[in-house]
């Protein structure tokens, strides 16, 4: 038996009740640079931090600037309740700067909107994917958002303009909403009306320069995120960027440039289209000749040359089996 240390230095195995937050040597209190690390943390790795033991659960939950920004992501996503969306929000105090959801099917309309209720000073939502969501939903959540910037700012200028009637608008600068059902041309006019304007240049058409994502798809007229071309060419050309102006389903686009692709493109061995120029230019599998994107490529073992690779496809030939029994 060794018994030359006290045993209380192993807290965290389970989540049977905080360990009484003294494994720092003695002193009962962590050394303050931990705390410091607690900023720079994403939500699950705060969720965990807060589980470790008394004195991090305290200082995670009171401190409501490490909750002004919440991002919530697969795989988190589909365990998103609404109550799990108000505690987690509740947070920050009322001072959320910004809220991200990504495919968070369980959340609905009631429960974003009393987010929005009580964080009125929220100048990012982004919830691509909330299957759940409605139009109508987000269009009455930005409506109530820029109807209490309107009231703030009319206390503000009360002398000055007391006859003049202001449009109103959000002080939203990021709105993303793509892949909410049923989201047509109308909501999305409402939702300009209430956004920002566009940035300088942008024009009255495109998501570029908006602080919506989608637009209306110049080719098949449905409201998806459309690309312009970044292809100089297309770009310079009225006629070029006119034609090759659309969303994912009507243009298809290189992986890599973002670039039209005439015909079928090039494949890459993580399944994307590519064009010409951008297959030349990437390294190859060894054995089937096809490129990986340059976001999708896992770095070669150490004593190979970036070069020389074997996709994972031809590396191991079974997993291709699954589909073809
Ligand atoms: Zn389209
Ligand atoms: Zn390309
Ligand atoms: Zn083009
Ligand atoms: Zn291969
Ligand atoms: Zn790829």
């Amino acid at each position: 038996m060794m018994e030359s240390s006290p045993s209380h230095l192993s807290g965290g195995g389970g989540d049977s009740g905080p360990p009484s937050g003294e494994f720092s040597g003695g002193a009962g209190e962590h050394h303050g640079a931990l705390f410091l690390v607690l900023g720079y943390l994403q939500l699950p790795e705060l969720l965990c931090a807060q589980r470790a033991c008394r004195s991090f659960r305290d200082a995670v939950a009171g401190d409501s600037l490490l909750w002004r920004d919440v991002r919530v992501e697969p795989p988190l996503s589909g365990k998103l309740t609404d109550d799990g969306l108000l505690e987690v929000t509740s947070r920050s105090g009322g001072r959320l700067r910004s809220l991200t959801l990504v495919d968070c099917w369980r959340v609905t309309d009631s429960a974003l909107r009393r987010v929005v209720d009580e964080n009125p000073d929220i100048v990012k939502i982004n919830v691509p994917g909330c299957t759940r969501l409605t139009a109508d939903g987000v269009v009455g959540l930005v409506t109530s958002l820029a109807e209490q910037q309107q009231k703030k700012k009319n206390k503000k200028e009360k002398r000055e303009n007391k006859d003049k009637e202001e449009e109103k608008r959000s002080l939203l600068v990021q709105l993303g909403v793509y892949g909410i059902p049923h989201l047509g041309k109308d909501h999305l006019n409402v939702l300009r009306s209430l956004l920002p304007p566009p940035v300088d240049g942008a024009t009255g058409g495109g998501a570029e320069g908006h602080a919506i994502d989608v637009d209306v798809c110049p080719r098949c007229d449905a409201v998806r995120i459309v690309l312009d071309c970044t292809r100089e060419r297309c770009r310079t050309a009225s006629v070029g960027r006119a034609a090759c102006r659309g969303c994912g389903f009507c243009i298809v686009r290189c992986e890599e440039c973002g670039g039209c692709v005439e015909g079928a493109g090039e494949e890459s061995a993580c399944s994307h289209t590519l064009c010409l120029s951008c297959w030349l230019r990437l390294p190859k599998c060894s054995l089937c000749n096809r490129p990986f994107c340059s976001g999708h490529r896992r770095p070669p073992p150490a004593n190979l040359p970036s070069s020389n690779f074997t996709c994972d496809q031809c590396s191991d030939p079974l997993s291709s089996l699954d589909f073809t029994l």
